[in-house]
């Protein structure tokens, strides 16, 4: 079978060998300066990751994505399932801000803040390298490492991972919940046991197996990169004017030759697996260990350092420099237009939300009495953190009746649909239609808010 197979020319993902099999990268550390300054970065970043579901701002945690009651807290911001206009103005923002730091700063996240990145760089493979140690220059673990070492790093890793799931799910079950998931028996509350093992063994196989692929097969961003970059964004870049023709250095072709002598080290230094020389790749996440690794050739081979540097494509290849281009105007203006709506639709908030809706059945029925008698609903939302009690009156409309079918207390949070009968006689309405405005106030918080409804009628 595999003889009617073609041999591929090159390799088609740089995770994979020719024939297909999963081709292990171990990447060889250089511990430049941007390594260093990564490493600050990344352990700072991880502090934040596990404080922010303790930290509490407002009497709730910083960060609590509450998917089961589609509630999202954000920095002492509540989002309640009504908060559609609230969401999506803060997810425009959000969006928006990716497009302006990529534009401005190219796979700057990748490389410095995405927690996969940081997780795998300077936790689980330290720890590989510690227990499996390193082959020669290369970043490859020895291939005699007892099966006991290789047990015990699978140990660490297993105790990391579970670290990391707990700190994962607390941003969506709030860490108090999350400690009663702990407490309880797996057999009394299997459905949490079960979240929470599946949470562990995705670490596990993520940070043991699938590792870079995450990056290169799995992340969207990456593949927008070609769009949300411009020739001006902030790129890793090998300097091609400077490097070739690339070689090995020896007394006779010094002058004959780029600065580039072709050791390969910015290759076995990356995560990815590709070779920066071949230009800007989707997989490159701009982690910037081949521009440390080539750093530390050239100070071997006394030339400047900055081969493969932070650059853009534009001064790579020797044209003008254009700071100002469309998109660092235009994202800027869109993002402060979407973040003033978002403050603006924030501050306007009540304590509480009120929908009008229609009730099922008749749009309306006239009673004997010549009244006409509309079926409503009313859906009450108490966003604050304590009960309130709501009443709801019309407003300049002696001749009209309101009738509420239920009661209008709603606890700290509670959204609440109670039905409403609003009678007005029938010689009140102009072709089928009448407008009655109700008033719904609340107890606690001294509010009050109008809504106009519109009454169906023959
Ligand atoms: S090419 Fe360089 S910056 Fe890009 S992923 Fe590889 S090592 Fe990191
Ligand atoms: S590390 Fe620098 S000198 Fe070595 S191959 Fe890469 S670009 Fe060339």
């Amino acid at each position: 079978m595999n003889d009617q197979l073609l041999p591929s020319e090159e390799h088609v993902l740089s995770t994979l060998e020719k024939d297909g099999t999963r081709r292990w990268i171990y990447p060889r550390l250089f511990q430049g300066k941007y390594w260093k300054m990564r490493r600050v970065v990344g352990y700072l970043l991880i502090i934040v990751f596990i404080a922010l579901p303790h930290i509490q701002i407002n009497a709730s945690p910083a960060i609590f994505l509450n998917i089961a009651r589609r509630e999202f807290t954000i920095l002492g911001f509540k989002f309640l399932p009504t908060d559609t206009l609230l969401l999506a103005f803060f997810m425009i923002s959000l969006f928006l801000s990716i497009f302006l730091l990529t534009a401005l700063f190219g796979r700057v996240w990748c490389g410095w803040g995405c927690p996969q990145t940081i997780y795998l760089e300077f936790v689980y493979r330290p720890i590989e390298r510690l227990f499996c140690g390193t082959t020669g220059h290369g970043g490859k673990p020895h291939k005699s490492v007892p099966i006991s070492r290789r047990l015990m790093m699978y140990g660490v890793y297993l105790i990391i991972s579970m670290v990391l799931a707990h700190t994962f799910l607390a941003y969506f079950v709030s860490v108090s919940e999350l400690e009663r998931w702990v407490q309880q028996s797996p057999f009394t509350h299997p459905t949490s046991f079960l979240v929470m093992t599946s949470t562990v063994v995705l670490m596990m196989f993520n940070f043991s197996f699938f590792r870079e692929q995450l990056c290169t097969i799995a992340c969207p961003y990456g593949r927008f990169q070609s769009v949300l970059l411009d020739r001006r964004s902030l790129i890793v870049s090998y300097d091609q004017s400077r490097g070739e023709p690339r070689g090995k250095i020896s007394k006779q072709n010094t002058d004959s030759l780029g600065d580039c002598i072709d050791c390969g080290q910015c290759v076995r230094a990356c995560p990815t697996g590709i070779d920066i020389r071949e230009g800007l790749q989707m997989e490159c996440i701009h982690c910037t260990q081949c521009m440390d690794a080539c750093d530390e050739i050239m100070v071997k081979v006394e030339r400047p350092i900055g081969l493969v540097r932070y650059s853009c494509q534009d001064e790579i290849e020797g044209k003008p420099n254009q700071k100002l281009r469309p998109r660092v105007v235009i994202y800027p203006l869109l993002l402060l237009l979407s973040v003033s709506a978002f403050t603006v639709t924030l501050i306007n908030k009540k304590s509480f939300d009120i929908t009008i809706m229609r009730n099922y059945g008749n749009p309306y029925i006239v009673t004997e009495a010549e009244q006409v008698e509309n079926n409503l609903q009313i859906k009450l939302v108490n966003r604050t953190d304590v009960p309130d009690e709501y009443q709801i009156t019309v407003q300049n409309n002696q001749d009209v009746k309101l009738e509420i079918m239920g009661n209008t207390n709603l606890k700290a949070r509670e959204t609440k649909t109670v039905p409403l009968l609003i009678a007005a006689p029938r010689n009140s309405f102009v072709s089928g239609l009448r407008q009655v405005e109700l008033v719904i106030s609340s107890k606690n918080n001294a509010e009050e808010r109008k809504v106009t409804c519109q009454l169906l009628g023959p």
